[in-house]
């Protein structure tokens, strides 16, 4: 039997890391996708990071670390947990909220489940990793309603839920033009930000 794992060496099941982005919520972020998803969502624009096997498991504090190196060198004012589907891996991302919140950063969640049905979700990580998030854009992702005014926000009927006072429905930054960041490293290339079909194709394009 393998030993329980430590607070600070919990595994997390990670698709992808990016330390400072602007195109995934408000002010300097760092980004991270969970490899694995429940949900379905047509046209989803992560497709790879459905299965659950794949990723890398990072250990909880190496991904803390590798944060706290993000807010000292880079600004970055909090985290965005994307995927994959975040409240898919609560236990863990709760662990991690935790850690950022008693840091002083931020935790903003994109989910594809609704926060109603999110509350109902029987693992009880869900509802501390909810007590632990500022900022909660909820419900799948409909191709067939694309947003087209709301900066940040994939499907028109995705909601965004301030779940504390940190952040406020009425910040400018959220109108502002939807931001699309393309990254060139060795022989990869990744893609965040703006969710369109379009973009995807760019990166199966430009993919080695
Ligand atoms: S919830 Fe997100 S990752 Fe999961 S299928 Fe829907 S769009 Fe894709």
């Amino acid at each position: 039997m393998e030993p329980a794992a430590q607070p600070g060496d919990l595994p997390l099941q990670v698709a992808q890391i990016v330390a400072c982005t602007e195109a995934e919520g408000p002010g300097r972020r760092f980004a991270l996708w969970f490899q694995g998803c429940p949900l379905r969502c047509p046209g989803c624009c992560n497709p790879e990071m459905l299965p659950f096997d794949g990723g890398a498991r990072l250990p909880l504090s190496e991904v803390i670390e590798r944060l706290r190196r993000a807010a000292n060198q880079q600004g970055v004012e909090g985290i965005s947990l994307l995927g994959g589907e975040p409240l898919a891996h609560a236990r863990e991302a709760a662990a991690l909220a935790r850690q950022v919140q008693s840091a002083g950063l931020s935790v903003m969640i994109f989910s594809g489940y609704t926060l109603e049905e999110a509350r109902l979700l029987p693992e009880p990580a869900v509802a501390e990793l909810l007590s632990l998030t500022d900022i909660l854009v909820d419900g799948p992702y409909i191709r067939e309603q694309p947003e087209e005014h709301r900066r940040w926000i994939g499907s028109a009927n995705q909601r965004i839920h301030f779940l504390t006072d940190r952040y406020r429905a009425d910040d400018p930054c959220w109108q502002r033009r939807n931001t699309l960041e393309i990254r060139l490293r060795d022989r990869e290339v990744s893609i965040n930000g703006f969710p369109a079909p379009s973009a995807v194709g760019l990166w199966k394009r430009l993919r080695p």
